[in-house]
């Protein structure tokens, strides 16, 4: 049997507080139970892992603890790190977004993918109206902000979910454009956010349409011998290409 390299990783756990069982059941049990019957098969596996340190939660906890995000973060990066080897969860990697040896290394791969897109004409720049906090002085990206969901149920009726965060709505699953929600509030200060003019960068994915449509079609019958997709995850995903791929913020303000 021919030996192969495997890549594997788990859902970074915001370093907000400790693990807790479902973190474990969830996520990192099943992946590890994946990387040890590989290895027992003589593939070469990479478990890789961190604490997501950039988080709106986390920024919260801070407050509410009254430290900075870097000691709070540090703080339970460290703590998650020895509850997973407590648990015999071993990674070979478990960093951080934003711990100290990780960060740096990050900064420098986020601005070289940033600048190879660019250089390729794949973004574009933009005016628009996002919501802001005159009181804590910034713009209120995804989870920063909440508010009452402005969709449509699949039975037409308004969904009207008032716990709605900025990047989703948990009730109805819909991608949420945060200056639309109704009764909008900061979950900074908790006041009334204001609309304010900004300018971003927009990663263009209709330039991928094509290249993704073929990809997803030769998913009916992979050549690689690996199973063919399901019908239904499919015909949602093309379903969402013949919608036409929306211009997605690749920039924010903090
Ligand atoms: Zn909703």
């Amino acid at each position: 049997m021919t030996k192969q390299r495997y890549l594997v990783t788990s859902g970074l756990p915001y370093s907000n507080g400790r693990l807790h069982v479902g973190h474990i059941a969830g996520a990192y049990l099943p992946a590890d139970t994946y990387v040890r019957y590989r290895r027992a098969r003589g593939d070469e596996v990479r478990f890789i892992c961190g604490s997501d340190d950039n988080g709106v939660s986390t920024l919260i906890a801070a407050r509410k603890e009254g430290t900075t995000v870097e000691e709070l973060t540090a703080r339970y990066n460290a703590r998650q790190a020895a509850d997973f080897q407590g648990l015999g969860i071993e990674f070979d990697i478990y960093g951080g977004t934003h711990q100290p040896g990780f960060v740096e290394h990050h900064n420098r791969l986020s601005q070289q993918f940033f600048r190879i897109m660019y250089d390729k004409g794949y973004f574009t720049k933009k005016k628009t109206c996002q919501l802001y906090d005159a009181e804590a002085e910034q713009f209120l990206p995804d989870r920063y902000v909440k508010g009452t969901c402005y969709h449509k149920k699949a039975d037409g009726t308004p969904c009207a979910y008032p716990e709605a965060y900025g990047d989703q709505c948990e009730s109805c699953g819909s991608m949420v454009d945060p200056i639309q929600l109704i009764n909008p509030v900061s979950t900074i200060t908790g006041t009334t956010p204001e609309p304010r003019e900004t300018t971003h960068w927009y990663l263009r994915l209709d330039q991928f349409e094509d290249p993704i449509r073929e990809w997803l079609e030769s998913k009916r019958n992979p050549q690689d011998g690996s199973p063919p997709w399901r019908e239904t995850v499919l015909n949602f995903t093309l379903g969402q290409i013949k919608q036409g791929l929306p211009e997605r913020a690749m920039t924010r303000d903090l």
